[in-house]
Parts: C-alpha cells; structure tokens; sequence
C-alpha cells in the first residue's frame, strides 16, 4: 500500500514527522508546513491514490470519508460560522506538487473566487 518514495506515504507510516490533527482507521489529517491561511490542513487517506483522476467505484466510501473528516476538522477549529474552503488540485498543472491524494481544508481568512 505504502509507496516507497511518497512523501504522504511516509508521513503516514511515521517515517517523516507530521503535525497530526487527526487520525482514524482510514486516513490522517495533518497542518500543511506552509500554510495558505490561518487553518490549513491535509486530509490524507492511507491507501496511495496518486491523484482524484486514479480513484475509481470502490474509493467511493473513502472519499465520502475524507470529505467528512475535513468538515469535522474544520469545524473543531471553529470554521463552521464563517466558513471553509476544501480544495483538491488534480495535476500538476492544477498545482499538485504531491502525488497522493489529499484534500486541503483551508479556513479563517476571507476566501476569493475564482481561486487563481
Ligand atoms: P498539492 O500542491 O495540492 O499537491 O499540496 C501539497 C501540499 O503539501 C502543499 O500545500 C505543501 O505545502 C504541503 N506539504 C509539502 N510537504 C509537507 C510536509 N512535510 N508536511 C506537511 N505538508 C507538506
Ligand atoms: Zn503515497
């Protein structure tokens, strides 16, 4: 499952410190080490799906999963009123830099539209 040179995949197995928000049986949420608002978290599934284009019927739960954790995080840190933004880039000319999935939860600041 662990893919050898994946940097989420050795956040996940502990091999490279994470500042972990949460964890449960299928995924950790972690603080992005360079954060675009005052909230900016990760929500990071265990299995190693390089990018949304590679999730397929059977990730279906998972997703559903990662999309609720993110809500949950988000409101724990008090977003719920003001509001939140979750974000998946899908390639790298979307601005993926890591590729394993992942959903950014970004909250605490004025969101624009359209994202750039
Ligand atoms: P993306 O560009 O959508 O693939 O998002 C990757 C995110 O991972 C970026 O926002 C990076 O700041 C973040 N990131 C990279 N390395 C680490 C790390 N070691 N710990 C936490 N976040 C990281
Ligand atoms: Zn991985």
């Amino acid at each position: 499952m662990a893919e050898g040179n994946c940097l989420f995949c050795k956040i996940i197995t502990g091999d490279i410190p994470g500042d972990v928000v949460h964890r449960d049986e299928r995924c950790v949420v972690i603080r992005d080490i360079n954060p675009q608002a005052p909230t900016h978290v990760l929500v990071i599934p265990f299995e190693h799906l390089e990018s949304l284009d590679d999730a397929s019927q059977k990730d279906e739960p998972l997703l559903g999963h990662l999309l609720r954790v993110g809500a949950r995080v988000a409101n724990d840190e008090g977003h719920s009123e003001n509001g939140y933004r979750t974000v998946i880039n899908t390639g790298a000319g979307a601005g993926q830099s890591v590729f394993h999935l992942h959903i950014h939860v970004l909250g605490g600041r004025p969101m624009h539209w359209p994202p750039g």
